[in-house]
């Protein structure tokens, strides 16, 4: 038996069949079986836009035999009588949670938000205009932030592809498509993500985990021994504690700061989202309105045309919409997601510039007003409407300062409130994205025909937790705080790398 890894151009809607007798031509073969290995669209000609497609052959015709296996994260199992808290249900706080109970740990997790199917009503009455809930919303309930999201599930984080296997296969087990495996730009849609977190519960859970949901962290003794946790629904002991609060839970970063642990403010991003038709982006990017078998065109964009702050697009949503994302009452942002299928009218990405807490505040600033001056900028937002609709103007507009076009579409579902964007956003970042856009219109034909819309304030964390390279928060053995609100990871994958990697720390220490 021997295998075989060959690479083929195919057409954009290429059937499995095709693909076989592909095989059979090119590698005289007979009796064969294959596995997709990478499936990559190749769009830089848009008279001839193909897949390149990694194709891994099986077959006793063949000779030699290459092993391409990606290492395979190793968790040792032993029975421990430790017990861990992880905090919060995302992707970092679920997989070190997992793996912590896979290695044989007494593992409780607590989640603040409810179960994915309630979490869904609340946002479904928060969309229809029937109250916000601060409990379950875009960023808190089960899944995390993760949840409603496009759920791309690309990261450019590096050395973690033994842990990125592991998520993968742990998605796939969990239900998701397994062309996971082997996309370049591999995607889940929130559609197939409120069914795959329920489903890794259940894993958890079936492995011997607790789970306790509607429950919050709400303060800590961390220098007592065990670890005196504070919840909403009284107070659990433990010996090591794990807190993956994601990248909006303020009042929980302020506890934290409270009780001693050591934060410092970093550089982070600031902008609106873009919204477009996504036939004006298909036809940008493919020179045609639709191309069958691909869903919807992306794009990935970055300025420096400013020369002082970068700007990007960032979280793209190919036939996506856009959401209201706040986590708290009468604070107003916005993000985006979208369905597997990707078959919404519109594509929507964040535009931000890249900007330091002490830039936005104009002196410098510790980690908790760099807190305090984003929610600034987020209640400003809101009270702009007060009714969590999302401010907007054209992009044409935002570049020439003047407001000219007064009828906006969009997939928005609060509505929109026409206002001068480039008047309400900080100076600086105004400036940058500006300069940024100009050139994005020059990149990408039609690119100023789309629509600016909402705050952008959390693509990444204005603050960072003080850790050693164990994981452990300095000066606070057994404190994990790991994920996005740990101010290393963002997206998906990075962050639940990093609550894998934090927890893999634990478990070789107390081995
Ligand atoms: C609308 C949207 C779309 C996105 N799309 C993508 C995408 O396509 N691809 C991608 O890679 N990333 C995407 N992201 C970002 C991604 O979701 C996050 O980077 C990722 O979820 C971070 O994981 P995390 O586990 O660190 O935190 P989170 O997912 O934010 O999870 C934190 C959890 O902790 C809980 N929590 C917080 N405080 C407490 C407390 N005190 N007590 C108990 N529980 C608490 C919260 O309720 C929450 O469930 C998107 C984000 C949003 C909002």
């Amino acid at each position: 038996m021997g295998q075989k890894t060959v690479t083929f151009k195919l057409a954009t809607d290429f059937s499995e069949e095709d693909l076989h007798l592909k095989i059979k031509r090119e590698l005289h073969l007979t009796d064969f079986n294959f596995h997709l290995s990478n499936k990559s669209l190749d769009a830089r000609n848009k008279s001839n836009i193909h897949w390149l497609v990694n194709v891994v052959v099986i077959s006793d015709e063949l000779k030699e035999t290459e092993f391409l296996e990606t290492e395979r994260l190793q968790i040792p199992f032993r029975k421990h009588t430790k017990k861990v808290v992880v905090v919060g249900n995302g992707p970092a706080g679920f997989f070190s949670a997992y793996a912590l109970q896979l290695a044989g740990y007494e593992t409780v997790m607590i989640e603040r938000g409810s179960e994915v199917g309630k979490r869904d009503l609340a946002i479904e009455k928060f969309e229809s205009g029937h109250g916000f809930n601060p409990m379950n919303n875009y960023a808190f309930g089960e899944g995390g932030a993760g949840t409603f999201s496009d759920g791309k599930l690309t990261s450019r984080s590096k050395h973690i592809s033994a842990e990125r296997r592991f998520i993968l296969e742990s998605y796939i087990k969990a239900g998701a498509p397994s062309e996971i495996a082997y996309l370049a730009h591999p995607h889940l849609g929130t559609d197939n993500l409120k069914l795959i977190v329920k489903k890794l519960r259940d894993l958890f859970i079936a492995a011997g985990g607790q789970m306790h949901f509607e429950t919050m962290l709400e303060d800590v003794q961390l220098k007592s021994n065990p670890i005196q946790v504070k919840t909403s629904k009284g107070n659990l002991d433990c010996d090591a504690l794990f807190i993956a609060p994601g990248h909006s839970a303020f009042e929980t970063y302020r506890m934290l700061m409270r009780n001693g642990v050591p934060f410092r403010t970093k550089n982070f991003a600031l902008g609106s989202r873009m919204e477009h038709s996504q036939e004006l982006i298909n036809l940008a990017q493919w020179g045609r309105k639709s191309l069958s078998g691909v869903k919807a065109a992306e794009y990935r964009l970055t300025s420096e045309a400013d020369g002082k702050h970068s700007v990007y697009s960032f979280c793209m949503c190919p036939g996506g919409v856009v959401v209201p994302a706040t986590a708290y009452p009468n604070q107003n942002i916005v993000n985006g997601m979208s369905h597997y299928q990707r078959d919404g009218r519109f594509a929507n990405a964040a535009c931000v510039a890249g900007i330091s807490p002490d830039i936005l505040a104009g002196r410098k600033v510790s980690p908790n007003e760099a807190l305090d001056e984003i929610e600034k900028l987020e209640t400003m937002f809101f009270d702009l409407t007060r009714n969590y609709a999302a401010p907007a103007c054209s992009i044409a507009d935002f570049i020439s300062g003047k407001s000219r076009i007064t009828s906006l579409s969009s997939s928005y579902p609060l509505g929109l409130s026409v206002a001068p964007l480039w008047e309400y956003l900080p100076t600086e970042v105004t400036k940058s994205m500006r300069a940024g856009l100009i050139d994005f219109k020059n990149k990408m034909h039609g690119f100023d025909n789309g629509i600016l819309l909402g705050l952008e304030s959390k693509t990444s964390s204005s603050i960072q937790v003080i850790r050693e390279k164990t994981w452990e928060t300095t000066g606070f053995g057994n404190l994990y705080i790991v994920g996005e609100g740990s101010g290393y990871a963002g997206g998906i994958i990075s962050s639940a790398a990093d609550g894998l990697k934090a927890a893999l720390s634990f478990i070789h220490k107390s081995f």
